[in-house]
């Protein structure tokens, strides 16, 4: 039979693009090598903010007499903190079986093969079975990218899979790496009592994010406890599980860690290989898959979308280019506009930003007039005890247009949605400032930003007009 989409890839990505296809009318076939769901259901953003929030509570139980509360014997029981994240992931998975079953979506299980611009064969434990579709989107994501100087098979060495399926919090770690997913397990596993210290070879800590937030996280991670190596080589891991050594070079000289476990958080790469690519006359390289705004292929008919492409490796990202390529797939001339990706960290506190940094405005030219505003500022995060962070704006100097948000504090992958919408509409930091906040709430901290960006912030005692 002859579909009308077939979607390789279950992802944010795929299934979001197969749902699309269907909703326009598309008879869809959705093929799926593992788990519906993909990296960020089963191995990546879901249960790491599941255990992230069991992370935050035990952190709350210990510190509840600040509150004025009491607990006594208190404990926590890793295996059930793993169980619950289990949990979470299969009831997720369940909706998505559901929503494609509701939307008359087949689904078929095994790896997927390109064999030329229509046909697609995938290998099943009981052989090999063909489709074939007027128009197929690729969205089968990305694998971890291996370092060079660390053996893998190392025993005690893990990647970020093998770390979701611990049964023990480790007593120290040593994670190679401090982009968002490192930072995030530092995180996670140090509020469970294990030692962490980050290696980074860049100068800073998550390197892409504006300065102030990068400064301000990096006091918070040295305040809670995890130790951290930026411009710093990693030049040599051996040992075993239990008992690691870990080489890393600096200004300061040579230093050995020594460690039970050593993460490898060093970033994933496009997965290019395998899929039959060769077979048609499709544009790619290692960095990914060659797409135009609708995100169609050199291949006309054939899409590709989310960490394949290799641009923003992130699921929303994914699911809005899915929408994307499903709605031309049936014919529509939908184009993906990346004016304003948020992207957030979930450590506690969160950290979210979207457009540009400071630096990157200034580096570009542009006049530009920014604002901090505190959390320490603000009623709802006093009474909440959760006051470390802040929200800086960047607008552009001439016009008053907000060209970037950056917030550090309870919420933030909540509170940046102002940004993005302010962004992607033109909107200025008077716009924002000039809309009634509701009282007492976190979204107050966006709201008096926005009037710094002019000299205006009511709650703070001396003005910080930066430029
Ligand atoms: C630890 C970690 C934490 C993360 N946290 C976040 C976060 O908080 N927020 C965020 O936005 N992003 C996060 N990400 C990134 C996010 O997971 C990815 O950007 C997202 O999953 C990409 O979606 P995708 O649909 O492109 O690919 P994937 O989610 O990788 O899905 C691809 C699917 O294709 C299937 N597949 C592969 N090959 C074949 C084949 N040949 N045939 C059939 N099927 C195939 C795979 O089994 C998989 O199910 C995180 C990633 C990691 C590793």
């Amino acid at each position: 039979m002859e579909y009308d989409v077939a979607v390789i890839g279950g992802g944010p990505g795929g299934y979001v693009a197969a749902i699309r296809a269907a909703q326009l009318g598309a008879k869809v076939l959705l093929i799926e090598k593992e788990k519906l769901g993909g990296v960020c259901l089963n191995r990546g953003c879901i249960p790491t903010k599941t255990l992230l929030k069991s992370a935050e509570k035990w952190q709350d139980l210990k510190h509840c007499a600040d509150f004025g509360l009491k607990a006594e014997n208190i404990s926590f029981d890793f295996a059930a903190v793993m169980d619950r994240k289990n949990q979470v992931v299969s009831r997720l998975q369940a909706g998505i079986m559901q929503l494609l079953k509701s939307n008359d979506i087949e689904v078929v299980y095994g790896e997927a093969k390109l064999a030329g611009n229509s046909l697609i064969n995938v290998l099943q434990p009981d052989g090999e079975v063909s489709f074939e579709a007027k128009k197929i989107i690729l969205a089968v994501g990305s694998k971890a990218m291996q370092l060079p100087i660390i053996r893998n098979d190392l025993p005690g060495v893990i990647d970020s899979d093998q770390l979701l399926a611990l049964e023990k919090v480790p007593q120290s770690m040593v994670v190679v790496g401090a982009g968002a997913v490192g930072i995030e397990f530092a995180s996670i596993l140090q509020a469970f009592g294990c030692e962490v210290s980050i290696v980074e070879m860049l100068p800073t800590i998550l390197p892409t994010l504006d300065a102030d937030l990068i400064k301000r996280m990096g006091l918070l991670l040295r305040k809670s406890g995890i130790k951290t190596y930026v411009g710093t080589k990693l030049s040599n891991v051996r040992g075993a599980a239990g008992r690691l050594e870990v080489t890393v070079e600096n200004g300061a000289g040579t230093q050995v860690i020594v460690t039970d476990n050593v993460l490898v958080a060093g970033g994933r790469r496009p997965l290019v290989d395998g899929i039959g690519l060769e077979t048609t006359g499709i544009e790619y390289s290692r960095k990914g898959i060659a797409v135009n705004a609708s995100m169609e292929t050199t291949v006309k008919g054939i899409y590709a979308i989310g960490d394949l492409t290799g641009s923003y490796m992130l699921a929303h990202a994914a699911s809005a280019e899915g929408m994307v390529a499903a709605e031309n797939a049936m014919g529509g001339d939908a184009v993906m506009d990346y004016r304003a990706v948020p992207g957030c960290i979930f450590t506690s506190p969160e950290l979210a930003f979207v457009g540009l940094t400071e630096q990157e405005a200034l580096s570009q030219g542009m006049e530009v007039k920014s604002s901090i505003f505190n959390f320490a500022a603000n009623c709802k995060a006093i009474s909440m005890g959760e006051t470390d962070g802040l929200v800086k704006i960047v607008a552009d100097g001439v016009s008053g247009k907000i060209i970037g948000m950056h917030i550090m504090g309870p919420h933030a992958s909540d509170l940046i949605m102002e940004g993005v919408i302010a962004i992607q509409n033109g909107l200025t930091a008077k716009d924002i400032a000039h809309c009634i906040h509701p009282h007492p709430s976190l979204s107050e901290t966006v709201m008096e930003s926005a009037h710094g960006v002019y000299g205006d912030i009511i709650h703070q005692a001396k003005l910080k007009m930066r430029k």
